[in-house]
């Protein structure tokens, strides 16, 4: 047996390979055991084995040390969790430290190792199926395009502007688990709307999540939302919300230090667990939603591009700025944040128009997986 052994990227695979090579010639097989999993395809064909074979065990670490036995306590998945959250919290629940269970796992995870050589383990671990390791956890799922059922609509966690979260607290009771739960969201899960509690902007751990039931416009703002994506497309609205939150909050930032005493009032109101008050960032986001998510259904419409485009100025949308609530007497400046997204926008959209469409994908990344393509549309121009 011939075991080769370096640090990552030195080219041991590529010198092994090289060495093969002239074997074929001779007549020897190359025989790589990978399927059901690599250990066991290795014990399933060992009497296959005859002279003049080279047995490939690529990663041998993955092919000896996978582990053979289960942990005592089932820990199923939370929908759209990490899976560092639910490697924890497999963990926790069978009272080994977390480095003990990676030890278990059997796999380096080295900076080019894929996440996905986790699933056989953890699956083996768990207890888990694979397939149900993969639905539930976005890391373990395919890339961006993919029709098997239960992807669409479903955060990509390979996206770099995918966001992780806590999940809801109070959904992760009633799911009979103890502890923190990460998942990853898309843009629009900003309040849960079983339990009206405001999971959004602002909240890094489960206890900064804020009870809105005082504030029933923020969560009929969630169904707008929502209802924004189906109408108008979600990357769009995801681009558009983004842009809306910042300058709306910029614009009454810059425009009042506490616009009309609402900090200060609801600082009484919205407190987290502990009886703290949001902090002021967060509450602006929870205050001003449902007028965040109107301004985001003006700007991920195309109407107002129509109109500036036929005018020649942004009147139109200042209007509707005004006249929809959103922030009552608004009145354009030249470098107001409304204004300068505006002009950016427009830019990355002349842009977009001159390069062909696929630099849509490089300005508006997607967030979630997305409906693969009916054959007849590809072939369309
Ligand atoms: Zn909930």
């Amino acid at each position: 047996m011939l075991v080769l052994i370096g640090t990552s990227s030195t080219g041991k695979t590529r010198a092994c390979w090289e060495a093969v090579q002239p074997l074929a010639g001779d007549g020897w097989r190359l025989w790589h055991p990978f399927d059901p999993t690599r250990a066991d395809a290795a014990l399933e064909d060992l009497e296959r084995v005859r002279h003049r074979t080279v047995i490939w065990l690529s990663s041998s670490s993955e092919a000896v040390t996978l582990p053979r036995r289960r942990l005592p306590r089932v820990v199923p998945p939370f929908h759209d969790e990490t899976v560092a959250s639910f490697i924890r919290r497999v963990a926790t629940t069978n009272h080994v430290s977390e480095k003990a269970l990676r030890e278990l796992l059997g796999v380096r995870m080295l900076k080019k190792t894929p996440i996905t050589a986790l699933i056989e383990p953890l699956s083996i671990v768990t207890g888990i199926a694979e397939s149900v390791l993969c639905l539930a956890l976005p890391e373990f799922g395919p890339g961006p395009v993919n029709d098997s059922p239960g992807r669409f609509g479903r955060p990509l966690a390979q996206n770099r502007r995918s966001q992780e979260r806590p999940a809801c607290r109070r959904c992760v009771r009633a799911a009979g688990i103890r502890g923190l739960v990460n998942r990853w969201v898309t843009h629009e899960q900003n309040v849960c709307l079983r339990h009206q509690l405001w999971i959004g902007e602002g909240c890094t751990e489960a206890d900064d999540q804020i009870e809105i039931s005082v504030l029933p416009s923020t969560s009929r703002a969630q169904r707008h939302h929502r209802n924004l994506i189906a109408r108008h497309g979600r990357r769009w609205v995801r681009d558009a919300f983004s842009g809306a939150r910042s300058a709306f909050i910029d614009l009454v930032e810059d425009h009042f230090a506490d616009p009309f005493g609402i900090i200060a009032e609801a600082q009484l109101h919205l407190r987290d667990v502990e009886g703290r008050p949001a902090p002021p960032h967060t509450l602006l986001s929870m205050l001003f939603h449902p007028q965040i998510v109107t301004l985001t259904g003006i700007l991920a419409n195309a109407e107002w591009i129509r109109r500036a485009m036929e005018s020649g100025h942004v009147g139109w949308l200042a209007r509707e700025v005004t006249r929809r609530d959103i922030l009552v007497g608004y009145w354009p400046k030249e470098n107001d944040p409304l204004i300068q997204w505006v002009e950016a926008h427009l830019m990355h959209h002349w842009f977009a128009a001159a390069h062909g469409y696929k630099f849509n994908d490089v300005l508006f990344p997607e967030e979630t997986v997305r409906r693969p393509r009916s054959p007849r549309g590809r072939a369309r121009p």
